[in-house]
């Protein structure tokens, strides 16, 4: 079973008199498992995709299932459900809390997730182990983001959603950060999703969604993934 199935989607964004075709009958298939990358140009669908399948925002049209369940059918309370259970979020910038230390702010999602991992665990995982009890400002901005991704991964979603997770880092930093995302992939099977503007990151993926004017132009299919360096 594919983690998401995607068909005839469209996201129409309308402000006044104006309408911009964010997705234009977008079909694909993530299959669970892999690492998926999403590469085009600024404004071509990338984040309006990213935020639809991860229950943040709603298709305009078309459907969507995640493990076979039908997502646009769900009200606000059900989708943030789905949400809560089954997603990680990484954005470009970390959104950590700066008045709690790295562990606490892993902790804010293993206290209330289903089926967490220990927030120490999650820390160890990226490498933060040392760095538990720093607070964010104690910490670079590859650190940080170490941290975004250990409380990402800290209640075990299926899928990891990285909207330009290296967007706001030096490419050495970031190369750190996209090998914590592959060990995700790898030891917990988890199923990662990538926006990126870089297209050398696209040799971490397992499949490379080329966007272009709201569409998928493209799908490049890599049988020789290999780690970020
Ligand atoms: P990308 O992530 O590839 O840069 P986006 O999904 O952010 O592309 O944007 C796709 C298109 O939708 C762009 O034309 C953008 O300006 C427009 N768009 C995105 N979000 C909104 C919004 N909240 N309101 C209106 N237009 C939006
Ligand atoms: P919850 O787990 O409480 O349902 P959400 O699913 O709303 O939280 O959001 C998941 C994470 O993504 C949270 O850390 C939230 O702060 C963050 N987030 C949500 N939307 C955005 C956004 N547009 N930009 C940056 N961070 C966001």
């Amino acid at each position: 079973e594919p983690a998401f199935s995607v068909a005839g989607l469209c996201k129409v964004y309308r402000t006044g008199e104006t309408e911009v075709h964010a997705l234009r009958n977008v079909d694909l298939v993530i299959p669970a498992g892999e690492i998926l990358v999403l590469l085009g140009p600024s404004g071509s669908g990338k984040s309006t995709f990213l935020n639809i399948i991860g229950g943040l925002d709603r298709p305009t049209s078309g459907s969507l299932a995640y493990e076979g369940q039908e997502l646009s059918d769900l009200d606000d309370a059900d989708l943030t459900r789905f949400r809560r259970a089954n997603v990680g979020f990484i954005f470009q910038f970390y959104n950590l809390i700066p008045s709690l230390t790295a562990e606490e702010n892993v902790r804010l999602v293993t206290d209330i997730a289903e089926r967490p991992m220990d927030a120490g665990e999650a820390l160890s995982l990226v490498g933060l182990a040392e760095r538990r009890d720093h607070y964010p400002a104690q910490l670079s901005g590859g650190e940080q983001q170490r941290v975004a991704v250990a409380r990402a991964i800290a209640k075990q979603p299926g899928v990891l959603l990285c909207d330009e997770p290296t967007g706001a880092l030096d490419s050495a930093t970031g190369v750190h950060v996209l090998q914590t995302l592959a060990q995700a992939n790898r030891e917990l099977g988890t199923t990662v999703v990538i926006i990126t503007h870089n297209a050398g990151i696209a040799a971490m993926a397992h499949r490379v969604f080329h966007f272009l004017d709201g569409q998928v132009a493209r799908i490049e299919i890599n049988n020789h993934p290999v780690d970020p360096s």
